[in-house]
């Protein structure tokens, strides 16, 4: 009856969830709550069924060692609010402060732990490093569920190592996540056209290349379009360049030419002399992508280009989009964004945003996140699913 998942009767056990709570922040002021917004609802259901719920996560990157700014106190805080109950906070993750805050816990009580990042054995490249500290959080605990999307590719002890010490099962969150990645992979609904951005090629280079067998378009914005223009021996200026990555990229479009893939590269981009910080204003100016001045970097793909991209994704069925056209964080350079983000939104088909800052960029720019078939709480986790690679936190649950 109070079967989760598969685990059998959850009523009066200790369950570790693995969330993922890894939200922006500015100071101990959560940005944007999405991630926890999104791992509401397994807690819940655990809760609900009589589990003693203790939720494990990370924030931001930690080195192994406590940074009070990286503490998830703030954030279990924003937890009870959204579930509607009290949240206890154990001040540190497998300690005594963590076994006390576990053994107070009553059926249907829910905790979290303090940032599993602070503790070394997490990240560990040891195997026995990361075993160790995984048999200490397995034993706060009776059984454990798997609802970290945005983590699941890590092989990391709280995501991968600890299933394999305690009876486990995924949750909601990740199974839901993995049915729409199903779908983006296997006989994705045509045409399905890809949009990627944000700042590195290098990040996205796997995933351009496993998409150029697949998709039918592929529009390329953010940092990384200046090394793909650079490569057709276009000027960039002062843009964001990976000199590094003009021969793979030149071999992309290549092979796009070849198998018919259509890449949209921009033809307009918004430039300023300067990247955008604190006091300094703005001075966004429109020049075409191939009169970049060397004096100016490239900080939003133009409007002219947000019409054809948005022209591009009109008679779309499927479509995956994964990192801002530029600096959507600075209103001067946002409108790229705003021009794909509105275009998802009236896709006949299946839509997706993945990506953290792609997710943040949709809220932050007002947009109603039920437009969208489905924004993912795991940009790397799904750029590395789309990619063909297996994913260790959820091999594991397999086994
Ligand atoms: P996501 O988290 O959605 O996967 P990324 O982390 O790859 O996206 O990239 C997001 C970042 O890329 C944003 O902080 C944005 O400011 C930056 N970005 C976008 N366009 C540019 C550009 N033209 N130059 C520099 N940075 C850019
Ligand atoms: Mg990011």
């Amino acid at each position: 009856m109070s079967d989760y998942a598969g685990l059998g009767d959850v009523a009066g056990k200790r369950v570790l969830v693995r969330s993922d709570l890894n939200v922006p922040l500015d100071g101990t002021e959560i940005t944007d709550d999405g991630r926890i917004r999104a791992s509401v609802p397994t807690i819940r259901a655990l809760a609900d069924a009589g589990a003693r719920v203790v939720v494990v996560a990370h924030l931001g990157r930690p080195k192994g060692a406590v940074e009070e700014r990286y503490s998830l106190s703030p954030v279990a805080e924003r937890l009870g609010e959204l579930l509607g109950q009290e949240v206890a906070f154990a001040t540190d993750t497998v300690g005594e402060a963590a076994r006390a805050t576990v053994a107070g816990l009553a059926d249907g009580d829910v905790a979290v732990l303090e940032n599993v990042r602070f503790n070394p054995g997490e990240t560990s490249k040891l195997d026995e490093e990361r075993a160790a500290f995984a048999a200490d959080l397995a034993g706060l605990v009776d059984a454990f569920v798997s609802d970290g999307f945005g983590v699941v590719h890590r092989k990391q002890a709280s995501v991968y190592d600890v299933a394999q010490l305690l009876p486990h099962a995924m949750g909601g969150l990740v199974s839901a996540e993995l049915d729409v990645m199903r779908r983006l992979t296997e006989s994705p609904e045509r045409p399905y056209v890809v949009v990627l951005g944000g700042s590195k090629v290098s990040d996205k280079l796997g995933v351009i290349d496993n998409l150029l067998g697949k998709a039918d378009k592929l529009l390329i914005g953010g940092g990384m379009v200046f090394t793909f223009l650079r490569a057709q021996g276009l000027e960039v200026g002062k843009s964001l360049l990976e000199e590094d990555q003009l021969d793979t990229v030149r071999g992309y479009l290549d092979r796009a030419r070849e198998t018919g893939v259509e890449i949209v590269l921009p033809v307009d981009v918004v430039v300023d002399t300067e990247f955008p910080s604190g006091d300094r204003e703005p001075h966004p100016t429109v020049v075409p992508a191939d009169q970049i001045p060397a004096d100016s970097l490239g900080l939003d793909i133009g409007p002219a280009s947000g019409e054809a991209f948005a022209a591009a994704l009109s008679g779309a069925h499927t479509v995956f989009w994964n990192g801002p056209m530029g600096v959507f964080e600075v209103a001067a350079f946002a409108e790229g964004t705003r021009a794909v983000a509105q275009a998802l939104t009236e896709v006949d088909g299946l839509s997706v945003v993945g990506g953290g800052d792609s997710a943040a960029a949709v809220r932050a720019l007002g947009f109603d996140e039920a437009a969208f078939g489905h924004i993912s709480t795991g940009g790397g986790a799904s750029l590395e699913y789309l990619e063909g690679k297996e994913l260790p936190g959820i091999k594991v649950l397999e086994d």
